[in-house]
C-alpha cells in the first residue's frame, strides 16, 4: 500500500479536566455520572449529536429485557436509566419481561438531564483519534472535529467506546474476535402506522417463543431448556411467507428476530431482524452493512406489511442513526473473565456490581429466571500497557461467552459506574489503577446505590 507522512503540527489544548470519558454508551454515560457524582471534575466527549450509545443511536431499546420475577438485577445507575426514562415518559412496557423499553428518541433528553445534572462537561461532536501518551501513561486525547484538531488534558481517562478505541491506540494489549466469529452487525428500524389491537391480537393467537428461535445459521441457539416455552416476541413466519409468496428474494431468508415494543399511537419499534457479517472496526465492511442492512430492512417492511396483521397500513419510521454493532475489540484486563464466571455465579473479592445470569451470544441463551447472578470484578476494567487508562462498556476483559453477559446494556451500566468510581478514588487517594484500594471503591459504590454482592 502507498503511503504518506503526516506532518506534525502544534494543536490547541482546549479543555482540560480530572476524568474524561469518551464515548457515551450505557458504558460510558454511566462513568461519567458515577466520577462526577464521585466528586471529580468531568468531561464526556462523544462523536455523535446525541449520548446513550446504542441507545440513542441504534435504537436498541431492551435494557432489562431478561428480567422475570425471581430475577436478583443489578443496582445503581443501570436501573436508574430505566426509572428516570419512565419518570421522564420515555419507557414502556417491555412485552416478554418486568422491565420498560426505553423509547430511544426521548432517552436522547433523558439523557442531557442525567449529564446536566450531574455537573458534567459535555462535548458532543468532537471524534476521538489519538491518545496523548507519556511514559507509557495516557494524559488526554486528541478529538477531530468541524472545529480541526483539537487536545483535551485529562488526570485519568476511561474509554467507552465500546470498540475500545482508546485503549488499543494507546497501546493496551487488546484482542479482536475473528471476522468470521463476531457476532453479527444490524442496521435497525422503527415503524408506524401501525394498528396496535391487530398486531397485539396476531401476536396472542401465534405466541411465538425461545424455541422458535433455533432456526438454523445465526439462530442455532442453546438454551438450558427453561427458555423454550417462555413468550419471545419474535418474527420470522412473516418473513417465511414473503419469500415464499415471490415478494422478497430467498436470499434473504435470513431475515428474523424480535420487535420491542408497539406503541398506541401504532410505532412498532427496536425491530432487530437484520444481521450481516461485518467487522466494526473496518470502514469498508461498515459502508457496506449500512447499505445492504438498509436494503433488507426496506423488504422486511414489504414483508411485514403484507404479512403481519395490523402492519397492513404501516411503513418506515426510521433506521438507526447507524449500524448496531456488537462484537469488535477487548482489552486484555488484568483479569479477564470466563465462561464459567458467567455460568457458574462468579465470586470476586473485587466486584463492583452484579449482573444476573442472562447469556446472549455466540448460540446462547440462557435467562436469569432462577436468581443466579455473578460479580463483575474491578480488574476486567483495567487494561494492561498502558496506566491512567479504564475501560467501560463491552470491550472490558474476556473471553467469549462472558462478552455475550457483559456486552448487555445493563452489565455496561455497572463496568461504567465502576469504572467512574475506580477514576475518581485513583485521583482522590493518589493511587494508580492497578494498585487502588478496591475497598474504597466499593464504599463509594455502595454510596452511589449499586449492589456488589
Ligand atoms: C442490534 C443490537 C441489538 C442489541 N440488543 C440488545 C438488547 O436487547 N439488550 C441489551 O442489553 N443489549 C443489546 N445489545 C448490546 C448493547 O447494545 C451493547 O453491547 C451496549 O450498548 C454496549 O455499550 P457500550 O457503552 O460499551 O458501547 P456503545 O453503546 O456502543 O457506546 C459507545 C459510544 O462511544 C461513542 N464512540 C465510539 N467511538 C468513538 C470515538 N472514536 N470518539 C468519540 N466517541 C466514540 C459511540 O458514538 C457511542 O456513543 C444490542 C446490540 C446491538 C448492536
Amino acid at each position: 500500500m502507498r503511503k504518506i507522512t503526516e506532518p506534525a503540527r502544534e494543536i490547541d489544548v482546549i479543555h482540560e479536566t480530572d476524568v474524561l470519558v469518551v464515548g457515551s454508551g450505557p458504558g460510558g454515560l454511566a462513568a461519567a455520572l458515577a466520577s462526577a457524582r464521585a466528586g471529580a471534575r468531568t468531561t464526556l466527549v462523544e462523536r455523535y449529536g446525541c449520548f446513550g450509545g446504542n441507545i440513542t443511536q441504534v435504537g436498541v431499546e431492551g435494557f432489562a429485557w431478561y428480567r422475570h420475577e425471581a430475577t436478583i438485577d443489578s443496582e445503581g445507575i443501570g436501573p436508574e436509566f430505566e426509572s428516570r426514562a419512565r419518570a421522564m415518559g420515555a419507557a414502556s412496557p417491555e412485552p416478554q419481561s418486568l422491565s420498560h423499553a426505553l423509547d430511544a428518541e426521548m432517552f436522547k433528553h433523558v439523557a442531557d438531564v442525567l449529564v446536566q445534572e450531574a455537573g458534567i462537561e459535555p462535548m458532543l461532536h468532537r471524534s476521538f483519534v489519538a491518545p496523548i501518551v507519556e511514559a507509557g501513561e495516557i494524559r488526554g486525547i486528541i478529538t477531530e472535529s468541524k472545529a480541526g484538531r483539537e487536545a483535551i488534558l485529562a488526570r485519568r481517562v476511561i474509554d467507552g467506546t465500546g470498540d475500545a478505541d482508546v485503549a488499543a491506540r494507546a497501546g493496551a494489549r487488546v484482542r479482536k474476535t475473528p471476522r468470521e466469529e463476531m457476532m453479527s452487525v444490524s442496521v435497525m428500524f422503527s415503524m408506524t402506522g401501525v394498528n396496535k389491537q391487530r398486531f397485539i391480537d396476531a401476536v396472542k393467537a401465534d405466541p411465538q417463543t425461545y424455541n422458535d428461535w433455533k432456526g438454523g445459521g445465526e439462530w442455532q441457539i442453546e438454551t438450558t431448556g427453561k427458555e423454550d416455552e417462555m413468550f419471545s416476541p419474535f418474527l420470522r413466519k412473516p418473513f417465511k411467507q414473503a419469500v415464499k409468496a415471490g415478494l422478497i428474494p430467498v436470499s434473504l431468508a435470513t431475515i428474523a428476530g424480535t420487535w420491542g415494543a408497539v406503541s398506541d399511537q401504532g410505532d412498532l419499534t427496536y425491530l432487530n431482524l437484520i444481521h450481516l457479517a461485518a467487522d466494526g472496526t473496518d470502514p469498508a465492511d461498515l459502508t457496506r452493512s449500512e447499505m445492504e442492512g438498509r436494503r433488507q430492512a426496506v423488504h422486511a417492511v414489504e414483508a411485514l406489511k403484507h404479512f403481519m396483521p395490523g402492519c397492513e397500513g404501516a411503513k418506515l419510521r426510521n433506521f438507526g442513526m447507524t449500524l448496531g454493532i456488537r462484537d469488535t475489540r477487548k482489552i486484555d484486563a488484568l483479569y479477564n473473565m470466563t465462561a464459567a464466571d458467567v455460568r457458574e455465579q462468579g465470586r470476586f473479592d473485587d466486584s463492583i456490581g452484579i449482573f444476573p445470569e442472562f447469556i446472549d451470544g455466540y448460540g446462547l441463551l440462557i435467562l436469569p429466571t432462577t436468581g443466579r447472578y455473578f460479580h463483575v470484578p474491578y480488574r476486567s476494567l483495567v487494561p494492561q500497557g498502558v496506566q491512567g487508562l479504564l475501560v467501560a462498556g463491552r470491550s472490558i476483559g474476556g473471553d467469549k461467552v462472558s462478552h455475550a453477559a457483559v456486552r448487555n446494556m445493563m452489565c455496561c451500566a455497572v463496568s461504567g459506574q465502576g469504572a467512574g468510581v475506580a477514576a475518581a478514588i485513583s485521583l482522590k487517594h493518589g493511587q494508580p489503577f492497578d494498585r487502588i484500594d478496591v475497598g474504597l471503591v466499593q464504599a463509594e459504590l455502595r454510596r452511589q446505590g449499586a449492589r456488589l454482592a
